[in-house]
This record gives C-alpha cells, structure tokens and sequence, in this order.
C-alpha cells in the first residue's frame, strides 16, 4: 500500500511551525478524515502535528462518537473544511507543550470538548456568553479532532478529567455530558423531566437529574425496547414512545434527537408553564402546530454549545455523582462502523474509539 502524501490544506498548515528536530516533524500518524461531506472517512498517514503557541498536544487514549459528528459527515453543518478529522470528545495524555501554555504538564490527561477557542473579544465573549461567540472554532468540524492517534489543542479551553473515569468512560462525558447538563441546568427544578431521544447524553442527564430529585420520563422511537429497557434500568420511572402521552404532564421536556416532528409533541406533553429545550445542533424542520399548544406561557428554546464554566461545573459534578457511562469501544480504524451504528440506533449508550 503506498502512503498518501500528507494533504496541504489540513487547518495546522496555516501556522508557522517552530524549529524542531526534522525527525519529529516527519513522524507520522494514522488519523480518520472527512475529505468531503457524504463521503466515508478514510484512515490516512499525516504527520503527528507540533503545538504552537498555547497549544499542547494529546496523545489520544479515546475519542467518543457524537451524533454532531454525523451532522459534520453528512454536510449538514455548513463549510465543513476538507481534509478534517472529526470527534470532539476526546482524553489523551499531553506529550508536548508549546510556548505560552501555564498550569498544565507532560503526562497529564485532559479532555478536550467541541468548544476549541472563541474570540473572547466579541460581545458574547464579554458577557460570559462564549458558547454564542461569533468567531468560534470547534473541534472536529473547523478544528482538527480526536479520530486520531494525536491531536493539538487550545491548552485555555481543555479541561483536567475526575480520576474515577477511565479513559472510555469518561470521554462521553465531553459533548453528551456537557451538552446534557447545559441543557438541563435551565430546567433543573423540574419535577417531571422528560427525555426525548434515550442515547448518550439522556443516559448522562437522566442519572443527574434523578439523582437530584426529579422524575424522569424517556421517551424513544416507537418500538425500540431496548433504549426503553436502558432507560428504566437507569432509574427512569416511565419509558415509551415518543408518541405517547407521558403518564403525568412534564414540568420539562428536553429533546435530544434531531427530529423536528418531536417538538410538538414535547409541547403538547409539558403542563402550563413548563419549556421544551432543543439540545442538538441540527433538526430536521419542525411541522407547522397550533399556537394553543405553544400558549399558557411555555417556553420552547434551543442550547447551543458549551462554555468552559460549564464544563467547569459539569466535570466537579461528574467527580462527585458518580456518572455510569456506558460504552461500546471500537478501534481507531472502524469509525465508520461506530458512525453507522449511531446512525442506525444499534447502540444503547455511546460509541467511543481507541487509537
Ligand atoms: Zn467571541
Ligand atoms: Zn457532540
């Protein structure tokens, strides 16, 4: 097999590298590409990248598969860049530290999420509101990720992770995690929580919450037994389908799957009052509903990203609960298998690959 020559217009090209001994530079690494939405990601040798300023490089020990990545694959998030490697839910080991970096140190794991680095100058960034920073980058979609052997990455936006997690398990935590706590954190007074999609992050959320007192209601596709089953063996007090009333109208109702028909119906399943939190990155659209089931003061809003208090909060949260994740592991090169069977409900919990 011959070895591809290293693509030209991977995003780490742009930065002037620093000396370093050749033999590093020329070092290579098998890293999972995305060279065109719609198409299969294909295991290339590119070389291992060297950290610039304020960057540590990871060696990775897992990256988790997230349902956003799909949206990165499939060219449902616009000018996906060519050549990039996906996954934003990565732990690794730091190996190398480039200049500028403070208070982190060779062989520490960190984790690193899909808030890569904002502009922290615009006005969001000014009002603690980074998530919705206007000149954002993301890991694994405009921002080289974790399918890969190693990766670089902003050492102001990565975090240490809780010991009690081993290296699987804990990179679930990073997106489904994160995203299901900024989801839930409006809602957290809920009584009557419903779930709507039970995959990685409701398995997350839905331990928080019930651990804090709520009610949890999961709610899946029609038929699948499995994800109910998973969810009542999480503590869940009731698991049906998505098109079924709940047996007590929800306080709240947070909607993880990237179905817009499910919007009226979580409507619909809320009391007087209650919200209904979109927490994807990508719906498909949302039918036309009657206004009445919008009325009585309920509140439908969306969660976009995280910001690094979050993940802050969420990761001291995780140390203490302690969160069960559950993992399906698959090697580096069958991320196309884990991505499919994401995409196909086969799996309960979260998909993470090992390099
Ligand atoms: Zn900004
Ligand atoms: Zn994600």
């Amino acid at each position: 097999m011959t070895r591809p020559a290293p693509t030209s217009d991977a995003k780490d090209d742009a930065r002037p590298l620093p000396a370093e001994p050749l033999s590093l530079i020329m070092d290579t690494m098998t890293a999972m590409i995305l060279e065109t939405p719609g198409q299969a990601l294909r295991a290339t040798s590119v070389p291992i990248p060297i950290p610039g300023p304020n960057q540590v490089r990871l060696r990775i020990a897992a990256c988790g598969v997230c349902r956003t990545d799909l949206h990165v694959i499939d060219g449902e998030l616009k000018d996906v860049p060519p050549g990039i490697v996906p996954g934003h839910e990565i732990v690794g080991r730091i190996d190398a530290i480039g200049e500028g970096v403070s208070g982190l140190r060779p062989g520490q794991r960190v984790g690193v999420p899909w808030l890569g680095s904002t502009c922290g100058i615009c006005s969001y960034c000014r009002d603690e509101r980074e998530n919705l920073c206007d000149d954002p980058g993301f890991t694994g979609y405009t921002i080289n990720g974790g399918y890969a052997e190693y990766t670089v990455a902003n050492a102001r936006y990565v975090f240490p992770l809780p010991e009690a997690y081993d290296d699987a398990h804990a990179a679930p935590l990073l997106c489904a995690g994160l995203i299901g706590y900024r989801s839930w954190s409006p809602v957290r007074e809920a009584k009557h929580l419903g779930l709507y999609g039970f995959g990685a992050a409701a398995h997350i959320i839905a331990q928080v919450a019930i651990r804090e007192g709520s009610v949890v209601y999961a709610f899946t596709r029609p038929g699948d037994q499995q994800a109910q089953n998973f969810a009542r063996d999480l503590g869940a007090a009731w698991a049906g389908a998505s098109d079924e009333p709940p047996p007590s109208p929800l306080d709240a109702a947070i909607i993880f799957a990237p179905v817009g028909p499910l919007v009226p119906q979580a409507l619909k399943a809320v009391r007087k009052g209650g919200t209904v939190i979109c927490a994807g990155i990508h719906m498909s659209d949302i039918p036309a509903f009657p206004y009445e089931i919008l009325w009585q003061e309920r509140t439908l809003r969306s969660i976009a990203n995280l910001t690094r208090a979050d993940g802050e909060e969420f990761l001291a949260l995780a140390a203490r609960v302690p969160i069960e994740t559950h993992v399906k592991t698959y090697p580096l090169a069958e991320a196309n298998t884990a991505l499919s069977d994401l995409r196909h409900g086969r799996l309960t919990g979260a998909a993470v690959l090992i390099p």
